[in-house]
């Protein structure tokens, strides 16, 4: 299959040949020809598979025939975050250099009069999130009757940010005899909804999720109290035969304090967040690539887009929120038929994360039995006066051989003192994982 049977125009063609495309990715081969035809089309696919060009390639050859004008785009294309709707006009510069089209961004943080004078001027294609859309609709400045053709992107992060009642709303403003693409990485009830109520007679078309083909990743889950979760990275970097290691955490925060805790203990870590600028990220991927450092603290938005693969492992420090993240995240690993392990740290509550995540991929991701050999209540984070810190080695061995029962009070948090004065039960400190080994064994034996 190649882009030139699905029927765009040779122009269009020039321009995607140029852009370094050869083959069209699965949703772009099924859903181009339908578009052309006019058709409504719900696409469902993975992140990462080519969305974008599956609706920009034909609305360009839609758009080819026409008038602009004034005040009355001609298509609309709604996308939750400005970060998106710049990528998909970034996509619309790239294909349609070969054609007369014009195009304006609707977005937040942008000077709104740039954005009103190219409505004035009459657009082909507006690019919006439904804030600044509504904003500027309820203002009078826009109108949306000559509105052909809407785009409804990323339909499933519009439901999380709630952005649906907005769309329900512009879907309203728009001419009922109107072509309407919705795409998303996954169908939820409400997106299911939105769709009967606003496309007609749509055509479905979902590619096969990735998760559950790639078989070269052996993927768990790890039961762990939030609290827990350093100590237990720590103890499987140490003992899973980590070679390079992306983890990622849901906040830049988490990202930062994780990386800091991590050099502390005396590993190679470094760190790529959303707080980082781009020069500054890439150079830390550089550093990552180098093998200066060894494991790469994370954030989705900050890794997207960053082309680091063939990880060894991926670990989730926090379920993702969005599933399909979750495809993304592991996808790092297990490249060019090298098996990566991935591990997802599950507190209490990621309870609902890990659910959806497990909807999506289809099946249940099997726990991994943890054999903690330092005590669970190992000292976290050590008092700041101790400034020569053994190397990590050395330190295992130490905490291996002092044992739990005879704790050194003078390190230890107060909290975990009064809690061992007052257990019976030495594992109900809040930890929810799997009861590590040597509870089992008496100290006294
Ligand atoms: P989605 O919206 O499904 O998450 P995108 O449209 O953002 O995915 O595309 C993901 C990445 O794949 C982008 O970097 C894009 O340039 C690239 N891509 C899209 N189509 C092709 C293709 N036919 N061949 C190679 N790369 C592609
Ligand atoms: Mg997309």
């Amino acid at each position: 299959m190649s882009f030139a049977d699905l029927g765009l125009s040779d122009e269009l063609l020039q321009a995607v040949e140029a852009a370094g495309y050869t083959e069209p990715t699965p949703i772009q081969a099924q859903a181009i020809p339908p578009v052309l035809m006019m058709k409504d089309l719900i696409g469902i696919a993975q992140t990462g598979t080519g969305k974008t060009a599956s609706f920009v390639l034909p609305m360009i050859d839609i758009l080819a025939h026409g008038r602009r004008r004034a005040l009355m785009p001609r298509s609309l294309i709604l996308e939750p975050t400005r970060e998106l709707a710049a990528q998909v006009a970034e996509n619309f510069e790239k294909y349609g250099k070969n054609h007369d089209l014009k195009m304006a961004l609707l977005i937040g943080g942008v000077q709104m009069g740039d954005q009103v004078k190219a409505l004035q001027e009459g657009v082909d294609v507006l690019i919006a999130t439904p804030g600044r859309l509504m904003d500027l609709f309820e203002r009078g400045k826009i109108l949306l009757t000559g509105c052909e053709l809407l785009v409804i992107d990323e339909a499933d992060r519009m439901l999380d940010m709630g952005f649906i009642p907005d769309i329900e709303t512009i879907c309203s403003k728009l001419p009922v005899n109107r072509q309407t693409l919705l795409f998303s990485a996954t169908m939820p009830p409400v997106i299911k909804k939105l769709a009967d109520r606003f496309l007609s007679n749509p055509k479905y078309i979902e590619v096969a999720r990735p998760a559950t083909t790639n078989t070269n990743i052996v993927q768990h889950k790890v039961a762990v109290n939030a609290r827990k979760k350093r100590e237990v990275l720590r103890h499987l970097l140490r003992t899973d035969n980590v070679s390079t290691a992306i983890v990622f955490c849901n906040r830049k925060t988490t990202v930062r304090e994780l990386a800091k805790s991590l050099k502390r203990h005396g590993f190679a870590a470094g760190e790529i967040h959303g707080d980082m600028d781009q020069p500054a990220r890439l150079a830390e991927l550089e550093r990552f690539k180098a093998g200066d450092v060894n494991i790469l603290c994370a954030s989705d938005v900050a890794a997207r887009g960053l082309d680091v693969k063939g990880v060894s492992h991926v670990f989730n420090f926090d379920t993702p929120w969005h599933p399909d993240d979750y495809v993304h995240r592991i996808g790092r690993t297990g490249r060019g038929g090298a098996t990566g392990r991935a591990f997802t740290f599950v507190a209490p509550e990621d309870a609902e994360a890990i659910d959806n995540v497990e909807k999506l991929t289809g099946g249940k991701i099997p726990e991994f039995d943890l054999k903690l050999e330092e005590p669970v209540e190992a000292r976290e984070e050590r008092p700041k006066t101790k400034s020569k810190r053994p190397a990590p080695e050395k330190r295992e061995e130490r905490v291996e051989r002092a044992p739990r029962r005879e704790p050194r009070a003078e390190e230890e948090p107060r909290r975990e003192r009064r809690q061992r004065r007052a257990e019976p039960e030495p594992a109900d400190d809040g930890w929810n994982g799997p009861v590590p080994d040597f509870l089992n064994v008496s100290a006294f034996a």
